[in-house]
C-alpha cells in the first residue's frame, strides 16, 4: 500500500524519480504555483517547443495541456514525452479539426496556412508555418506579400497580426473561452482602479480589450515587459496563473489580474500528486503516428528556424 506523502514528500519523490529517469518537467507559466516550483523549467509555448527540441533527458514530463506534449514529442520523438493528466486538452485547439481545414483549404487555393501552436499534430500536419503568441505578428510580416493567407484557429490573434502587419487573412473562427472571458468593461474598472499602471494583454483576448492596453504581449514578453518597465504597477490581462510567474520574478512590482475569472480549468488539471504518479508509473505516454509526426514537424520547425514560405 502506498504511503500517503505531504507535499514536501512529494516533492522529495518526484526529485527522485526525475533524477533516476533522467526526466525534466517542463510547465507552462499557466500551471498552479505548485507545479510552477518543481519545474526545470517554466515558459510559454515558444520557450518550452525550444526546451523540447534541445532537451538531452530521456523523459519530458509536459505540465501543459495536450497540445504541447504533442509539440514536445513530434520535436523529439525519441523522447519518452508524458502529461500527467490525459484531460488536459486545449477547447480553442479543438476547434480546428483536421477535415474541416482541409475542405477549407480546398475552398481558398494557394493561400499559406499559418496554424498557431494552440493546435491539433493533424491539424499541424496540414499547415506551412506555426507560430506561437510571441512570434505571429513577426512571421506573418515575413510572408510572401501577394499571397493569400490562412491563420487558424485564434481569431483574436489573427484579427491582431492583421492589425499590426496590414496583410489581409481569412480568419479560422476559433477563440479562447479564458481569455473571452476577460471583458473590455471590467479592464475599464481596472485602469479607473489604478490610473499609474500599466496595462499588458494577451492577444488572444477580444479586439476591444487589447485596444485598451499598452503592450499586447505573450507570457514570456509580459515577463521580460515586467522586468523592464519603470511602472510598479500592471495591469494583466490574461490567465490569472500568470499572476504567480509574474509576481515570482519581479516581486517589487504590483499585479493586477483584470478578472479572476479568467481562468483555464484545462490548464490546472496537473498537481503535485498527478505528476508524481506520472512519474511513478510512465502516464500519459503521448505519441503520434509517424505520418503525421512529420508533417506536423515541418511547420514547427520552419517556425523555429525563422524560415519563411
Ligand atoms: S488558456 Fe485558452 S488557449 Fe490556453 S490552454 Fe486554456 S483554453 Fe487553450
Amino acid at each position: 500500500m502506498r504511503t500517503f506523502l505531504d507535499s514536501d514528500g512529494m516533492v522529495a519523490r518526484i526529485n527522485e524519480l526525475r533524477s533516476e529517469k533522467n526526466a525534466v518537467i517542463l510547465t507552462h507559466n499557466y500551471q498552479l504555483a505548485e507545479v510552477q516550483d518543481i519545474a526545470d523549467f517554466v515558459g510559454d509555448s515558444l520557450e518550452l517547443s525550444i526546451k523540447a527540441a534541445r532537451t538531452t533527458a530521456d523523459v519530458i514530463v509536459f505540465c501543459g495541456v495536450r497540445f504541447m506534449a504533442e509539440t514536445a514529442y513530434i520535436l523529439s520523438p525519441d523522447k519518452t514525452v508524458l502529461l500527467p493528466s490525459l484531460e488536459s486538452g486545449c477547447p480553442m485547439a479543438d476547434m480546428a479539426e483536421a477535415p474541416d481545414l482541409e475542405r477549407f483549404k480546398k475552398k481558398h487555393p494557394g493561400a499559406i496556412v499559418v496554424t498557431y501552436i494552440n493546435s491539433s499534430a493533424e491539424v499541424k500536419a496540414l499547415s506551412d508555418i506555426c507560430v506561437t503568441s510571441a512570434n505571429a505578428a513577426e512571421i506573418v510580416a515575413s510572408l510572401p506579400k501577394d499571397g493569400k493567407i490562412i491563420f487558424v484557429p485564434d481569431m483574436n490573434l489573427g484579427s491582431y497580426v492583421q492589425k499590426v502587419t496590414g496583410r489581409d487573412m481569412i480568419l479560422w473562427q476559433g477563440f479562447c473561452p479564458t481569455h473571452m472571458r476577460i471583458r473590455a468593461e471590467d479592464l475599464k474598472r481596472r485602469i479607473a482602479e489604478f490610473p499609474d499602471a500599466k496595462v499588458i494583454v494577451h492577444p488572444e483576448s477580444r479586439p476591444d480589450v487589447i485596444n485598451l492596453a499598452d503592450e499586447a504581449l505573450s507570457t514570456g514578453g509580459m515577463l521580460k515587459f515586467a522586468r523592464l518597465t519603470d511602472a510598479r504597477q500592471i495591469i494583466v490581462a490574461t490567465e490569472v496563473g500568470m499572476i504567480y510567474r509574474l509576481s515570482k520574478e519581479s516581486p517589487d512590482k504590483q499585479f493586477i489580474p483584470v478578472s479572476e475569472q479568467a481562468v483555464c480549468p484545462n490548464m490546472k488539471m496537473h498537481r503535485l500528486e498527478t505528476v508524481l504518479h506520472s512519474l511513478e508509473t510512465m502516464t500519459h505516454n503521448i505519441e503520434i503516428p509517424e505520418e503525421i509526426r512529420v508533417a506536423a514537424a515541418k511547420p514547427i520547425t520552419k517556425m523555429l528556424q525563422g524560415l519563411q514560405s
